[in-house]
């Protein structure tokens, strides 16, 4: 169970938000403005802080940054109906740890937090979120933005690995090795084809997976 700081103005939201929370087990208190954001994150220490950036008094923006001038540590997630890359730009260098667009789905917000617990020393959890993808290794499924990929066996397991090293080179040899066990008889252009096809269900809204000629394959956040 975790203690998590909701700031968010809107009554029904705040309502859905947390009975989401509740019902992964964790305490919720609310802010419903900035400068009580403050107070309230002060008083309780928590471990996560779920900020929306409209608020009735300071943007959220302005509680991020005073939040981390004062040195707190703690994952901040951010709620925005701004869709603008430049906001999401904005929260991230300001120094949340992550970005989730209004409206969401229940079940996302819920991967989300989980992820950012997670980092911060959690429970371990199956669930991966990376940008708009979401992998329950657990389940072997993924979702783009809430939409179920269908995957393939040796789809699934391509996506496991590009995800286990996101950010990272996975070589193709490694592929071959992993998930088609060193079978000889796959050639090169056989991973290529699974890549290819991989890309075109997590596109347009997933990640990218880039090709590094001579290197192999590498999946990017954003
Ligand atoms: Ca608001």
């Amino acid at each position: 169970m975790a203690r998590i700081l909701l700031v968010e103005d809107d009554p029904a939201l705040s309502r859905g938000i947390i009975a989401v929370l509740k019902a992964a087990g964790h305490a919720a208190h609310c802010a419903k403005d900035g400068e009580t954001a403050l107070l309230l994150a002060d008083a309780e220490p928590c471990s996560l802080v779920i900020l929306d950036i409209g608020l009735p008094d300071i943007s959220g923006f302005e509680v991020l940054k005073r939040l981390r001038a004062r040195g707190s540590k703690t994952p901040i997630l951010i709620l925005s109906a701004r869709d603008h890359v430049t906001d999401r730009v904005k929260g991230l260098d300001l120094g949340a740890d992550d970005y989730l667009l209004k409206p969401f789905n229940a079940r996302e917000l819920g991967a989300r937090v989980r992820a950012l617990l997670r980092r911060d020393g959690g429970d371990p959890c199956p669930v991966l979120v990376i940008g708009n993808l979401t992998i329950d290794r657990s389940r072997a499924t993924a979702e783009v933005c809430g939409r179920p990929l269908q995957l393939r066996r040796r789809e699934w397991a391509v996506l496991d690995r590009l995800t286990a090293k996101v950010g990272d080179v996975v070589s193709k040899e490694r592929l071959i090795a992993e998930v088609f066990n060193y079978d000889d008889a796959v050639a090169r252009n056989t991973v290529e084809v699974y890549v290819a096809r991989l890309r075109r269900k997590l596109e347009p809204d997933g990640p990218a997976i880039k090709t590094l000629k001579g290197l192999g394959y590498m999946l990017q956040a954003s």
